[in-house]
């Protein structure tokens, strides 16, 4: 699949795409991602894009123009009509991160990261946002990161990649299988269990702190259970919604809900 990025700072994006265990998907054109600086699409000696906001007010909105003339020669790079009719099915999305868009969760990063995905042109917003009337035109969906206000729309970008990339077959080795992770179907949406290294004994700041005996038990059906069971009371102490929800799916066994009552945790 292919992610266009359009963004004021591409230099932002490029070293995550050259790091750490992700840079397989992206190397190996299994998530292919091109970024355009929206800079080279402005006019005039200062390559101005941004202006000062009608009615007034603090900070710039980035100009509607120079976005519009990026996201055209991205279509057309793609071999699409640079401007899709009105009412005509939306061949690729063009993605606007934005405090106002759909929460991120593992449900719309699995959306992207499914391998009959068209991909997306990610629009990355900086200053007080975008001229929404290229939103209006030009805009299909609305992502956020959350409830809070970032700077610029590239950390969002990059949170979008980095967790599609991960879900590519191949890009974690089957010992750290995707479908282990917290709010993936593997784990039935749970969150993840807690996990420990060597030594088995730790000497923390508040003295010896062992491993879970069966961890060491080599009992490989036991340590499965007691780590459904981990996540479990994981889920139920920090996430009661998810929980919920993954009960309300029928993903919990009569067994669980009879060890997560025995914990106090009646659903
Ligand atoms: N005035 C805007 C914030 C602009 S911040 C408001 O109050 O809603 C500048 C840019 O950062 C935005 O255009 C958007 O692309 C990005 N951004 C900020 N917060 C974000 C969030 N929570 N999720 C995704 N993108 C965000």
């Amino acid at each position: 699949m292919r992610f266009d990025v359009i963004t004021l700072f591409p230099e932002l994006i490029e070293p995550w795409l050259a790091t750490g265990v992700t840079r397989r998907a992206f190397a190996s054109g299994a998530v292919q991602v091109r970024l355009w600086p929206l800079r080279d699409f402005a006019d005039g000696p200062y390559r101005r894009v941004d202006d000062r906001p009608f009615g007034g007010g603090p900070g710039m909105v980035m100009l509607a123009e120079p976005l519009r003339r990026c996201w055209e020669a991205v279509r057309r790079d793609r071999g699409l009509p640079a401007v899709r009719p009105t009412g005509v099915a939306v061949d690729v999305p063009t993605v606007l991160f934005s405090p106002a868009g759909r929460v991120l969760d593992h449900a719309v990063v699995a959306e992207y990261a499914g391998p009959q995905g068209p991909g997306a042109i990610l629009v990355c917003g900086r200053y007080e946002g975008v001229d929404e009337r290229f939103v209006q035109a030009c805009v299909d969906v609305e992502l956020s990161l959350g409830d809070f206000v970032l700077s610029g729309g590239e950390l969002a970008a990059l949170a979008l990649l980095d967790a599609v990339a991960r879900l590519q077959p191949g890009v974690l080795g089957d010992a750290a299988s995707a479908a282990q992770d917290s709010f993936h179907p593997g784990v039935d949406g749970l969150l993840d269990c807690p996990h420990y290294t060597r030594p088995d004994v730790w000497d923390g700041p508040h003295g010896p702190q062992a491993v879970p005996a069966v961890l060491l038990s080599g009992h490989h059906a036991h340590i499965e259970a007691w780590r459904r069971q981990q996540r479990l009371l994981r889920t139920a102490r920090a996430r009661p919604d998810v929980l919920q929800r993954a009960r309300a799916r029928g993903a919990l066994s009569a067994q669980d809900l009879a060890w997560l009552a025995a914990q106090g945790y009646n659903l």
